[in-house]
């Protein structure tokens, strides 16, 4: 009789350990920026606990998107530090919630920018949860959903997710090369998909980045004549190696005379001020303008009432990321068309960061810096 009731007794411990620690907050490590000068430490916090509906996710790789340096310098407005910025995140499932469906423990999964929304406004109905006015967003953000939780990045060794915002990543992907896909590819793709870009348009690329050099494939992908817009000699052969038909370096003028009503489609990802005008001449009539490049608040690009009127019926749209079903259908053709970012991987050290975040002001990294999360000490 004693024995059974020890039993019992031990048992009636366990589920509630494991219950209990179910309901724990779940510590990270990370790598925070302290404040908008872009120097970085090493910072340990708490995310909110794995919840029935959420994944638990180790972190394999986290790339460096230049909206990370816009948040981290303040370029977009006040900031709360510390800020693990990141939000272009992959790695290994480690936990599971008792309802979730789309993932089980090993499966590969990847985050993006935004960890929540409402589920009922006519954005989220609409599978474009980017725009809901009650998003939270991955990093520097407050999260509603879990009692205003301040949101922290990829820049660190797990996150906790709803399995809903999380992106199914096959195992046969490549997947040191896929974190930027999660931004820098569906940013771009997006707006290809959504002005329906096809086989034989005309269509320029300005800016060779991050995004830049996503937005080149996917538009090759499906049959377009691609045009790249940059401001350096540099990126000449990698554009043209990429498939571009043309390189035009705007700083030199020789390169843009001539092009006025050229393109059915132009992509800005342009991340400073530049002559909106001179690319809303070269759209075609009834050609679009899509704007997905953010420079600083305080050194915006204009374009004026006139440019609108004397450069008549040209579509000019922004677009931000793109829904989750979206994201997944970008990921899944990706994988399938072998369109991957090319990266540089950098260890997880402040250090590293600082320089890399440096490089990419100066033009210096070809294409995307991705950090290797498990070299974090
Ligand atoms: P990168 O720094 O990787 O790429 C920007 C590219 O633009 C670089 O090649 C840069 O050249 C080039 N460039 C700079 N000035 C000019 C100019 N005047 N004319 C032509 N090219 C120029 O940045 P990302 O690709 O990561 O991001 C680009 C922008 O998109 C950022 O503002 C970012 O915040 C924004 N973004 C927007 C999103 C959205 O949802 N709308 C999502 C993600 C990012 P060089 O390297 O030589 O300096």
């Amino acid at each position: 009789m004693k024995s059974i009731i020890r039993l019992t007794l031990l048992v009636a411990v366990a589920l509630f350990n494991a219950a209990f620690s179910q309901n724990q907050p779940v510590s990270s490590k990370g790598l925070a920026a302290i404040d908008n000068t872009g120097k970085f430490m090493v910072y340990e916090f708490n995310r909110h606990a794995v919840g029935d509906n959420d994944i638990l996710i180790e972190t394999m790789y986290a790339s460096i998107c230049h909206s990370d340096i816009h948040h981290v310098h303040e370029d977009w407005g006040d900031e709360n530090y510390p800020m693990v910025p990141g939000h272009e995140i992959v790695g290994h499932v480690i936990q599971v919630g008792k309802n979730v469906t789309k993932f089980k423990v090993d499966d590969f999964a990847g985050v993006g920018c935004m960890v929540n929304s409402c589920g009922k406004c006519e954005w989220c109905k609409a599978d474009m949860e980017q725009y809901c006015p009650q998003v939270a967003m991955t990093y520097s953000d407050i999260d509603e959903f879990h009692n205003n939780e301040e949101t922290q990045g990829g820049y660190s060794n797990n996150i906790v997710v709803s399995e809903k915002f999380a992106i199914f990543i096959p195992q046969n992907a490549d997947m040191k090369k896929v974190a930027p896909l999660l931004c820098a590819g569906i940013t771009t793709y997006s707006p290809i998909r959504y002005s329906k870009v096809k086989a034989g348009d005309n269509v320029a690329i300005a800016g060779f980045g991050g995004l830049g050099h996503m937005g080149v494939q996917y538009a090759k992908s499906l049959g377009a004549n691609v045009t790249v817009f940059d401001i350096t000699e540099d990126k000449r052969a990698d554009a043209l190696r990429m498939g571009a038909l043309k390189y035009v370096n705007v700083n030199n003028e020789n390169e843009t005379k001539g092009m006025d009503n050229t393109f059915d489609f132009i992509l800005s990802t342009i991340p400073a001020k530049y002559d909106m005008t001179m690319y809303m001449k070269m759209i075609k009539f009834g050609g679009d303008f899509v704007i997905v490049g953010v420079p600083a608040f305080d050194n915006q690009p204009t374009v004026t009432a006139a440019n609108f009127v004397f450069i008549p019926n040209r579509n000019v749209y922004g677009s931000q990321i793109g829904g989750i079903k979206e994201t997944q259908e970008m990921l899944d053709y990706s994988i399938l068309n072998n369109i991957y970012p090319e990266v540089e991987i950098i260890n997880a050290t402040p250090q590293a960061v600082e320089e890399a975040y440096q490089n990419v002001l100066d033009g210096n990294v070809k294409f995307r810096y991705v950090i290797d999360m498990q070299t974090l000490k």
